[in-house]
């Protein structure tokens, strides 16, 4: 699925087959976070929609204000030394996932 192509129906399971994360940003406090899709305590086929309805700030608490975007894991401005292990980790793990 090409990055373009994502859509508020986007579930986690494409995200996380066409290698994006989330990021979530929290408007009320300025903050924002990183999400891997299947990190997630939600179904696989939850859309990105319906997961913005869930998702709270864990900073403030606010729910309105928060926005979800996919952020393609390769430009990760908050790339980080182990940032590139646990996408190394998550790589393999969905390697071996497709080979099941
Ligand atoms: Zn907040």
């Amino acid at each position: 699925m090409p990055a373009g192509r994502i859509t508020p129906a986007t579930t986690l399971q494409e995200l996380e087959t066409a290698e994006l994360d989330l990021r979530a940003w929290c408007y009320a406090c300025m903050r924002a976070e990183t999400i891997e899709p299947l990190s997630v305590r939600a179904a696989p086929s939850t859309t990105i929609e319906r997961l913005r309805s869930r998702l709270k700030c864990k900073q403030c608490g606010s729910k309105a204000d928060v926005l979800i975007v996919p952020a393609k894991r390769a430009f990760d401005p908050n790339f980080t030394g182990a940032r590139a292990v646990a996408m190394m980790f998550h790589a393999f793990r969905s390697m071996g996932k497709r080979r099941r």
